[in-house]
């Protein structure tokens, strides 16, 4: 499906192209650090097709793995964006789908880093979970 989104003063906009079964919940402890809450609503899209409009603020996290992932949000209003990656091509972005336009047609699809979800947090029915990040 195409969807659309952006932050919440406006500043910045965004469209792709979202299949079904790339969103889901990650459960990290970087996620519920970045985002605030108890875990974060991510929608994965192929840099084909991902139109961005303004110019987000990026912060470079370095993961466990090792892996450094661009963090990236608006520098006006704060609003979460996107993760892609730091070093090598943006071929996924991993969009807040909290952002996004369309996020009520949105459901779950994967739950990762289950090992680290918050104990009140009950699983989302239809959604296959992971302890960790699948290979
Ligand atoms: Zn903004
Ligand atoms: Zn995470």
């Amino acid at each position: 499906m195409k969807i659309t989104g952006g932050c919440h003063c406006g500043a910045i906009r965004f469209e792709a192209e979202l299949e079904a079964a790339k969103v889901g919940i990650c459960h990290c402890t970087d996620c519920q650090s970045l985002s605030a809450s108890a875990y974060r609503l991510i929608a994965m899209v192929p840099s084909a097709g991902f139109v961005l409009t303004g110019t987000p603020k990026e912060y470079v996290k370095t993961g466990d793995s090792g892996a450094r992932r661009v963090q990236a949000f608006c520098g006006t209003c704060g609003s979460g964006l996107y993760a892609t990656n730091a070093d090598g091509p943006r071929e996924v972005y991993n969009l807040r789908a909290g952002a996004i336009d369309q996020r009520r047609d949105l459901m779950p699809a994967f739950e990762v880093f289950c090992t680290s979800a918050l104990p009140w947090v009950a699983p989302v029915t239809g959604a296959t979970r992971f302890d960790k990040m699948p290979g």
